[in-house]
């Protein structure tokens, strides 16, 4: 059996993380996206158990003070985290375990786990960044204005991270996380 990693994908709310996650696990399958839990209302199309564990602010108190999330951060007015105990058997299992996770949690991260590959995915430009937010269309004028924000701070901490990727062209971007993860490691 091979050995377990983390896999952090960091990058501003509509950027395309979740895109580019499912196509890399179409691609590799063998890869496991931790789903997370939040306070947020669910999408249209969004499933429980799926997209994300879908709580109570209350729950969601509950498991921070149980410990039971190996990070959590407030994000636009929701509470997100990723549940611990999952993450951690899947890479004693040997499983490359990918979180994909706002700022606050990937500094978290790199505490607790500071071998994690963390790649930032950055938009070409804000401006694009807001038409893929508006053309989405899943989010109210409120929660694009604080995603907008956001994504400004965001951004000027891309360089926190071990490599940057612009999703400009689609496939470019995805084949360059591939190389990341699979590429073999130089001496
Ligand atoms: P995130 O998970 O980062 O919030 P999404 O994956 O929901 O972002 O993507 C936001 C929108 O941008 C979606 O409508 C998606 O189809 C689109 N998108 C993703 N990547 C690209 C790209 N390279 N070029 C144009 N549109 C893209
Ligand atoms: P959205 O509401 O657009 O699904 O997600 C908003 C932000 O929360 C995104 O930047 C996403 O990466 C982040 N996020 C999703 N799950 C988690 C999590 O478990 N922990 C942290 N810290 N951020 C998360």
């Amino acid at each position: 059996m091979g050995m377990g990693r983390l896999i952090v994908l960091t990058g501003p709310s509509g950027v395309g993380k979740g895109t580019l996650l499912r196509s890399l696990l179409k691609r590799h399958p063998e890869l496991y996206l931790s789903v997370s839990a939040t306070t947020r209302s669910p999408r249209p199309g969004e499933i429980h158990g799926s997209d994300y564990f879908f709580v109570t602010r209350p729950t969601f108190e509950r498991m921070i003070a149980n410990g039971e999330l190996l990070e959590w951060a407030e994000f636009a007015g929701n509470l997100y985290g990723t549940p611990r105990t999952v993450v951690e058997e899947q890479i004693r299992q040997g499983h490359w375990v990918i979180l994909e996770i706002e700022l606050e949690g990937a500094r978290q991260i790199r505490k607790t786990f500071p071998e994690a590959l963390r790649i930032f995915i950055l938009p070409p430009s804000i401006v694009e960044l807001e038409c893929r937010i508006r053309g989405r269309g899943q989010d109210t004028e409120d929660a694009i204005a604080r995603r907008l924000q956001r994504a400004q701070e965001e951004i000027s901490a891309a360089d926190e991270f071990d490599l940057q990727i612009i999703n400009d062209d689609f496939d470019k971007a995805l084949n360059r996380i591939e190389e990341a993860l699979f590429a073999p490691a130089v001496c």
